[in-house]
């Protein structure tokens, strides 16, 4: 027995599986099973486990100084030269770096500072964010109003209404497009109808628009062709930041540095979490553009304490984690290796496009879903959770960790570190849970 409340978690029906320790892309159960790691742990683990020299960095950070917090300006060594690194990395102008401990935080943290901002330059009234369909961007309260899902809004009087967060189409042409529409006739009619929000809500009310690059959580969902093209298009045209949650899609998993790039997206504000430090730290960093820092200095001047920070705030373990973290993917050039595999892995999934229990098989770089559907002509989704259920234990019985998404979407999100062997190895156990899986539904 234990006395844990289990996060995200069907707290009656869910039986606990325990997890004893990982190795590279490895991970073993109490009962020695070993299992190839399909999600890097929760879309995070990009280094795999056991990576010795993140352990050392920790160590001799813990060490040397264990802790120290930035409030009133206090700082230490790790955390500038995070910021550094992150500022010249990140595709923004002279960005500017808040860290946290969890990207649910860092899109909090945006939410503030983008108020903080508006009243800096005088206008009070540039509140509104807008937010997608079918997105996910944390489970704090108020990262859970810009997340677009119902699950994460029942029960709690989700979004609060103080917020002004409003919701737009996601890009989902398989979920979202009419009968018989295009995906470019979906895109312009998807673009079209965030232009009419915003100009019913008034453009000089709306502050951001947020998107994952690439949706991870609720989907995997790659956007059609032109679609951000149109999008940032827009923003420009109305003046509102384009706010990138990179939570996922940050540091290689696309196959470039960022998402952001992957997709041809000029963001003006961006947050960062789970690779930044490959999981081994809770880490998180809220990056904004300089001269939206500049101004938030001028409203201190004016008003005084920017009145926001954590007590982990740039934890100096977490921050030597992190930078170490950088420095193996730069030496490693493991994004450069993330494009090579994704395309790899990308490829082999193709090849289950024509199985009679697959829908669509969509993702970018080492990022991917297979989407399991009831009707494969009437691309009709499984009425309930239970074959995503069934498919994600019989996964686990062959050995293989995934996540079911949106339904019955199978995730794939390996460690950047993963092999093209170590591949073949992850889908020749999901080939054998999919025949299990095809067994079941049509026995
Ligand atoms: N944003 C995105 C895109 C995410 O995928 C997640 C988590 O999966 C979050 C934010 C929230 O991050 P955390 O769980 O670290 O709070």
């Amino acid at each position: 027995m234990s006395h844990i409340i289990y996060p995200t978690t069907n707290l009656k029906a869910t039986e606990t599986m325990t997890m004893e320790r990982g190795e590279g892309v490895y991970l073993y159960d109490n009962h020695g099973k070993r299992y190839i790691e399909g999600l890097a742990g929760l879309w995070c683990t990009s280094l795999g486990y056991g990576n010795q020299e993140l352990i050392q960095a920790a160590s001799d950070q813990m060490a040397k100084l264990s802790f120290s917090h930035m409030f009133g300006g206090k700082t230490h060594e790790s955390a500038m030269q995070l910021s550094d690194k992150l500022s010249a990395m990140l595709p923004m102008d002279n960005a500017q770096i808040f860290f946290g401990n969890s990207g649910s935080d860092a899109n909090d943290t945006h939410i503030k500072m983008l108020r903080y901002y508006f009243d800096a330059i005088g206008k009070p009234e540039k509140r509104k964010i807008i937010a997608r369909e079918r997105s996910y961007h944390g489970i704090t309260v108020a990262a859970a109003c810009l997340t677009g899902l119902d699950v994460n809004h029942k029960h709690f009087d989700l979004p609060i209404d103080a917020l002004g967060i409003l919701r737009t189409d996601a890009p989902h042409y398989l979920h979202g497009a009419l009968a018989g529409e295009s995906e470019t006739q979906f895109v312009d009619r998807i673009t079209n109808n965030l232009e009419q929000l915003i100009l019913r809500e008034g453009p000089e009310t709306i502050a951001a628009f947020i998107a994952e690059p690439i949706t991870g959580a609720s989907g995997v969902i790659v956007p059609p062709e032109g679609y951000y093209e149109k999008v940032q298009a827009i923003l420009n045209k109305y003046d509102i930041f384009f706010w990138a949650d990179e939570v996922i899609t940050g540091f290689g998993r696309t196959g470039n540095d960022f998402g952001s790039t992957t997709m041809d997206i000029k963001p003006d504000m961006m947050s960062l979490a789970k690779q930044l430090s490959s999981a081994y730290m809770p880490i998180s960093a809220a990056a904004v553009r300089g001269d939206m820092y500049e101004a938030m200095i001028d409203q201190s001047a004016k008003a005084g304490v920017f009145g926001h920070g954590f007590t982990y705030s740039g934890h100096p373990v977490a921050a030597a984690v992190a930078l170490k973290t950088l420095e193996i993917y730069e030496r490693e050039r493991l994004f450069e290796q993330a494009a090579v595999k994704g395309e790899y892995l990308q490829k082999r999934l193709q090849a289950y496009a024509d199985h009679p229990l697959v829908g669509e098989v969509r993702g970018k770089g080492l990022i991917a879903a297979v989407e399991l559907m009831a009707d494969k002509a009437a691309k009709k989704p499984f009425a309930d959770g239970r074959v995503g259920s069934y498919m994600l234990q019989a996964c686990q019985n062959h050995g293989l960790i995934i996540r079911v998404v949106a339904g019955s979407a199978v995730a794939f999100c390996p460690p950047l570190i993963i092999t093209e062997a170590q591949i073949d190895e992850m889908l020749e156990a999901f080939d054998k849970a999919l025949a299990d899986t095809m067994a079941w539904v049509t026995a």
